[in-house]
C-alpha cells in the first residue's frame, strides 16, 4: 500500500499503509513494530526517495508499542507522539532538508499529524474488529481493568476520529478536484478567449496596414498626400504608436505622427530602415509581415512589433517602391490584462514566434524581450494540473497553473493563475478539518462522562447502598430519573433480595441462639457427668484429683492444714450378696447423703471414690475437732436403719476409716496424701473394722 499512497492534492498523499506497524505495536509490542515499521517504510521511501520516513516512522512504532505495553489505547499514544515528537521532528526535517516555502510547511507538517492519526485510528479499528486477532493474546504488561468511562471514550473517540477524518478526506478530496476542474475550465476558458482577442487586435492592425498598402499602391502620389494619408490611417488606428513609410533604400519619406520628424535631432528624414527586419522582409521578400519584438530605434525605446507591407508603383506589382511600415503599441495589451483582472485574479503572457516575451503582467515581475523560460510540472503530475514555476524553478512547490493559446503568428499567450491561493484553500479546509476534530473530540469526552455517569454513579451507589452491613438503614435511596431503566430494575431487585435476605438473617439468628442454648446445657450435663457420680449424685475420683490443687495451693500460701479421710464399707460384698444389689445401691446412696449432711462447709469435698470407697478433704480445717468428728460421723453412719421396701429388708452398714492430717505444704499430689490415708484404713480394717484412724503426719506440721 506505501508504494502507492493515494494521491490527495498536488504534492499531498494519503499513507494507508502504516496502520500495519500499528497492528503490530498493538499485538505484538515495540520491536514487533518496527520491524513491521522498516519494511512498510521501505515501500514510502522507494515512492517519496526520502530517508526521513525511517526515522520518524520507526520512532512512531517503538512509542506506539512501548504505549500499549503500558496498556495505553494506540490512538492516544499516536496523538500524543504527532503532538509531541512526529510533528515537529518533521517540520525540523522539512525545513533542513527540503526547498518548499516556510509558508508551506506547517499545513504539510499538520497534514503528516492528520495522517499519522489517520491510520493508527485504522489499526486500532481493525485490531478491534478482526475476530481472528483474538487468537493472539497481546502482550501488554501493565494491564488495568479499565472504567466504563474510559472504555466508552475511546470506542466513541475511534469511530469519531475515523468517521471524520474519512468524511473530511473524501470531501475536501472532492471539493478540491471540483475547485480544481473549475479553475482549469475558467482558466482555458481566459486563455481562448484573450488569444482571440489578442489576435482580433493584431489582425485588425496588419489587415489595416495591408490594405493601407495595397490603397497606396494604386496611383503614384506625392510625398505629401502620402504624408497626409499616414497620418489620417494613423487617427483611425490608434493602436500604432508610430508608422512610417520609407523609400526603395530604406531612407523615411513619411511618418505619423508628424511631431516626431521635426522634434528629433534626427530628422527621420536621415534615419536609413534598410538593415530591419521588417524592411527586408517586406521590400525584399515581398511579405505581409508582422515582426517579432524589438526593441524600438529612433522613435522611443519601446519595444515594439513592426507590421510591414510593400509599396508599388500602379501597374507593376512586382517591383516594390518602398514599404509602410506601423509599430504596434504593446500597451494595448496592458488594457486586455487589467480587464481580465477585473473579473480573474490572472496573469497574462504574450511571447512571440522566438519565445521572446512581448508582453507580460506587470506583477509578474518578468523583463520583456527576455525569453520566456519556465520548469513546469514539479509537483506529483498524478493531480493532472498543468503548471509551472518562474521564479523558483526547481522548487516542487507549483507557482502558477497555467493555460496557452497559439496564435496565428507563430505568438504564444499564457494566462497564468497563480497556484498558492488554492494550496491556501486546502489548508483552511485540513485546518477546519483538524479543529472540528478536535472539538469534537472535547465533544466526545464531555458527552461520554455524562453517559456514563447515568450507568455508573448509581451502580456505584447500588454497591455502597447495599454493601454495609447495616440492617436499620433504612434511608430509602433512590434512582434518580436520568438513570437507564436496566439500573432501576437492578436495583429494585437488589432491593426485593436485601431485605429477603434480611429475613432468613434474623430466622437463622433465631435458630442459631436456640441451639446455642441446647448445646449450654448438653454441656452442663456432660461437665456433670464428667465430674459427679451418677448413682450418688457425689463428686468423682476425676473431679479431686482435678480440684485438689487449687485446694492444695491455696492452704499451703496460707499456711493452713488439709485434712483427707478414706472410707471404706466393711463387708459390702457381703451385704450385696444378703440383700440385693440395690439395696447396696441404697445403702450407698444412704452413706452419701450422710457425708452431706456431716461436711458441709463450702470448703469440702466429698467424693465417691469407687465402689463402697469414699474419699473427703476437709481444707482449713479444725485440727483438734477434726478427729473426733470423724469419729461421731462413723457412729451415726452405724446407727442408722436402711430400709428397701422392693424386698422389704432392713439393715445397717459400717465403715472403717483412714484419716490423715498435715500441713498443706506436706505435698500437691492426692496420691501422696491418700496412701498416707490408706495405710490408716489397712490399719482400720486389720484391727477388726468399724474403726477411725487417725494421723498428724507430725514432721511436716510446723
Ligand atoms: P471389707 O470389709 O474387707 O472391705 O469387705 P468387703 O466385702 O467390703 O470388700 P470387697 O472390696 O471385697 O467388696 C466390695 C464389694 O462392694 C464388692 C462389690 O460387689 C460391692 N460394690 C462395689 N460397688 C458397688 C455398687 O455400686 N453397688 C453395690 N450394690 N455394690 C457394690
Ligand atoms: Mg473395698
Ligand atoms: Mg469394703
Amino acid at each position: 500500500m506505501n508504494l502507492y499512497p493515494l494521491p490527495l492534492f498536488a504534492n499531498i498523499q494519503l499513507i494507508l499503509g502504516n496502520a500495519s506497524y500499528v497492528i503490530s505495536a498493538v499485538l505484538f509490542g515495540p520491536w514487533y513494530a518496527l520491524y513491521t515499521a522498516a519494511l512498510a517504510v521501505t515501500g514510502l521511501f522507494i515512492t517519496w526517495d526520502s530517508p526521513h520516513v525511517y526515522l520518524i516512522f520507526t520512532i512512531e512504532a517503538v512509542c506506539i508499542g512501548l504505549a500499549r505495553r503500558k496498556d495505553i489505547y494506540s490512538l492516544y499514544s499516536s496523538i500524543a507522539f504527532w503532538i509531541i515528537i512526529g510533528m515537529p521532528l518533521f517540520y525540523l526535517y522539512m525545513m533542513t532538508y527540503t526547498s518548499l516555502p516556510s509558508s508551506h510547511l506547517p499545513f504539510i507538517v499538520l497534514k503528516q499529524g492528520i495522517n499519522g492519526v489517520f491510520y493508527a485510528a485504522v489499526g486500532s479499528l481493525l485490531v478491534i474488529l478482526t475476530p481472528s486477532f483474538w487468537l493472539f493474546q497481546p502482550k501488554t504488561k501493565d494491564k488495568q481493568r479499565r472504567t466504563f468511562n474510559a472504555q466508552l471514550t475511546y470506542a466513541i473517540t475511534l469511530v469519531i476520529t475515523l468517521a471524520l477524518l474519512l468524511a473530511a478526506l473524501l470531501f475536501n478530496n472532492q471539493f478540491i478536484n471540483r475547485q480544481q476542474e473549475l479553475l482549469l475550465q475558467n482558466i482555458n476558458e481566459s486563455s481562448l478567449h484573450l488569444g482571440k482577442l489578442t489576435q482580433a487586435y493584431i489582425d485588425n492592425h496588419v489587415l489595416a496596414l495591408n490594405s493601407a498598402a495595397n490603397w497606396l499602391s494604386l496611383y503614384e502620389a506625392e510625398v505629401d498626400q502620402k504624408q497626409l494619408a499616414l497620418g489620417q490611417l494613423h487617427n483611425q488606428y490608434p493602436g500604432f504608436i508610430t508608422m512610417l513609410i520609407a523609400d526603395e533604400k530604406g531612407i523615411i519619406k513619411s511618418a505619423s505622427p508628424v511631431s516626431l520628424f521635426n522634434s528629433k535631432s534626427n530628422p527621420p528624414s536621415e534615419l536609413n530602415i534598410s538593415d530591419r527586419d521588417y524592411f527586408i522582409e517586406a521590400f525584399v521578400n515581398q511579405n505581409y509581415f508582422t515582426s517579432p519584438v524589438f526593441l524600438g530605434r529612433g522613435f522611443g525605446n519601446d519595444p515594439i512589433v513592426a507590421i510591414s507591407a510593400p509599396l508599388y508603383r500602379p501597374n507593376n506589382a512586382y517591383h516594390p517602391i518602398g514599404i509602410i511600415e506601423g509599430s504596434l503599441d504593446l500597451k494595448r495589451f496592458k488594457e486586455i490584462d487589467k480587464t481580465n483582472k477585473l473579473f480573474r485574479e490572472q496573469f497574462i503572457v504574450v511571447v512571440d514566434q522566438q519565445k521572446r516575451i512581448i508582453f507580460s503582467s506587470p506583477e509578474l515581475n518578468v523583463k520583456p524581450l527576455t525569453e520566456f523560460s519556465y520548469s513546469q510540472n514539479n509537483a506529483d503530475s498524478s493531480s493532472g494540473l498543468p503548471t509551472l514555476n518562474i521564479h523558483d524553478k526547481t522548487n516542487i512547490a507549483p507557482e502558477y497553473l497555467y493555460a496557452s493559446y497559439e496564435l496565428n503568428n507563430e505568438w504564444t499567450l499564457y494566462v497564468l493563475n497563480p497556484f498558492r491561493p488554492l494550496v491556501v484553500l486546502v489548508e483552511q479546509m485540513y485546518i477546519a478539518t483538524f479543529a472540528i476534530l478536535a472539538l469534537s473530540l472535547i465533544v466526545t469526552f464531555l458527552i461520554t462522562r455524562v453517559i456514563s455517569g447515568r450507568l455508573t454513579r448509581p451502580l456505584e451507589r447500588i454497591a455502597n447502598k447495599f454493601s454495609t452491613s447495616n440492617k436499620n438503614d433504612n434511608s430509602d435511596y433512590s434512582i434518580d430519573e436520568e438513570s437507564p431503566k436496566e439500573v432501576y430494575s437492578l436495583y429494585m431487585r437488589l432491593k426485593q433480595s436485601k431485605s429477603q435476605l434480611i429475613g432468613y438473617q434474623l430466622a437463622l439468628e433465631e435458630k442459631v441462639a436456640l441451639r446455642t442454648l441446647e448445646l449450654e446445657q448438653a454441656n452442663e450435663q456432660l461437665k456433670s457427668l464428667a465430674e459427679k457420680d451418677s448413682l450418688t449424685g457425689l463428686y468423682n475420683r476425676r473431679y479431686a484429683e482435678q480440684q485438689f490443687p487449687l485446694v492444695q495451693e491455696s492452704c499451703q500460701r496460707s499456711d493452713e492444714v488439709i485434712a483427707v479421710a478414706l472410707l471404706d464399707l466393711d463387708r459390702f460384698k457381703a451385704i450385696n450378696d444378703t440383700y440385693g444389689h440395690l439395696s447396696g445401691d441404697l445403702a450407698l446412696k444412704s452413706v452419701a447423703r450422710l457425708l452431706e449432711d456431716d461436711f458441709k462447709r463450702d470448703d469440702d469435698i466429698i467424693v465417691r471414690f469407687g465402689g463402697e470407697e469414699f474419699l473427703v478433704i476437709m481444707p482449713l480445717c479444725n485440727a483438734l475437732k477434726i478427729e473426733s468428728h470423724l469419729e461421731s460421723f462413723k457412729q451415726r453412719l452405724a446407727e442408722i436403719v436402711i430400709e428397701n421396701p422392693a424386698n422389704n429388708v432392713r439393715f445397717s452398714v459400717t465403715t472403717s476409716i483412714g484419716a490423715v492430717i498435715a500441713n498443706g505444704t506436706y505435698s500437691c499430689s492426692l496420691e501422696d496424701w491418700i496412701k498416707q490415708a490408706d495405710l490408716n484404713l489397712y490399719q482400720a480394717k486389720d484391727t477388726g473394722r468399724n474403726k477411725l484412724v487417725f494421723t498428724t503426719l507430725e514432721d511436716t506440721l510446723t
